[in-house]
């Protein structure tokens, strides 16, 4: 997928997560509207790149725009904690100075990007948690929303589903239409899917940046944090070797700082981006109970959205080329 010039073509890649297979047949319609998210958003991308935009402009709004829709969780259709309350987590950074900004636990945000976003421009710190976040982004600008704001029916459904199936309340499980409904209108299984979503960009300059945002997962123990805002654990950004967004189960991708661990295999091993993302995500992670995918683009341009679940909502734009979206393992892009 490299570049024939000398220099590579801009390139933006989505995710909105992985998963297993939704167990109804999903309506045209229902694929249908994840498509046309991934695609709309990867649109607006590309068109910044076409434009000379920073990488790290392109990320940051293109998780925005992910943090917008509520297909996915991040932002508004966050999912739940155990508390029935939303606790977001984002990130970005930038690959020519390593410079990064990530946000933990919030929960009146709109945007989390946005906050991660503006400390890594004020330099300092590069991580901020909870109400001290919150207030910190107030102070920059960053929009605030009522917690229920984040909040569907969808997502509210999915996590008294799963408490219902902890609590071995397999009769009302079975018999809840209205989670079954829930669980199923989505091509990857609500039950089973990891809804993080991410971007990584290359542009014209030759810079790379990623971003990575996410409500975490559904019922977790409040004040848990996965990889999704740990720099080198679900997001990375180098412009020595590729920027890189994971989705997945939060632990393993952190024990295993796996996106970092793909910087470091071409660094120091030398290998390719491709067997670089492959080894990681089929050799290292699973062994850690590490499902799930990521995203990633190196400094000549070379893409790659490995995972090791059934499928996995990605999608990939150059410039001057057609948009390219998938969900399942069978398409082009896996
Ligand atoms: N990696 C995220 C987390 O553990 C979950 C996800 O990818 O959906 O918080």
């Amino acid at each position: 997928m490299s570049s024939s010039s000398s220099r590579p073509v801009p390139v933006i890649a989505l995710h909105g997560g992985a998963g297993t297979l939704s167990r109804a047949t999903i309506s045209a319609e229902q694929q249908a509207a994840y498509r046309d998210a991934l695609g709309t958003i990867l649109r607006a991308g590309q068109a910044m790149l076409a434009e000379g935009a920073d990488a790290l402009d392109v990320v940051t709004e293109a998780v925005r725009q992910l943090e917008e829709c509520p297909l996915f969780n991040a932002g508004r259709g966050a999912v739940y904690t155990a508390e029935a309350r939303h606790e977001l987590d984002a990130c970005v950074m930038r690959g020519s100075d390593l410079a990064a900004g990530a946000v933990a636990g919030v929960r009146t945000l709109r945007n989390p990007v946005l906050a991660a976003r503006a400390l890594l421009e004020e330099g300092g710190a590069v991580m901020l948690i909870g109400e001290g976040a919150e207030r910190f982004a107030v102070r920059q600008g960053c929009e605030t929303v009522s917690p229920d704001w984040f909040g569907t029916p969808a997502r509210l459904q999915q996590l008294r589903t799963m408490q219902a199936a902890q609590a071995g309340d397999t009769m009302a499980l079975d018999h809840d239409g209205a989670a079954a409904q829930a669980a199923q209108a989505a091509p990857l299984d609500e039950r089973a899917k990891f809804g993080t979503v991410g971007a990584v960009a290359l542009d014209a300059q030759g810079h790379l940046a990623a971003a990575t945002s996410t409500g975490g997962m559904t019922n977790k123990r409040p004040g848990r944090v996965g990889d999704s805002p740990l720099i080198g654990a679900g997001c990375y950004a180098n412009d020595r070797t590729v920027a890189v967004s994971c989705t997945g189960a939060g632990e393993a991708f952190m024990r295993a700082l796996a996106a970092h661990d793909i910087s470091a295999l071409m660094a120091y091993a030398g290998l390719p981006l491709e067997e670089a993302a492959r080894r990681v995500v089929m050799d290292t992670l699973p062994p850690l109970g590490g499902r799930g995918g990521l995203i990633a683009v190196d400094a000549q341009g070379h893409v790659t959205l490995p995972f090791n679940t059934e499928g996995m909502y990605r999608g990939w734009a150059r410039v001057g080329q057609p948009v390219r979206v998938a969900i399942y393992a069978d398409e082009e892009g896996a």
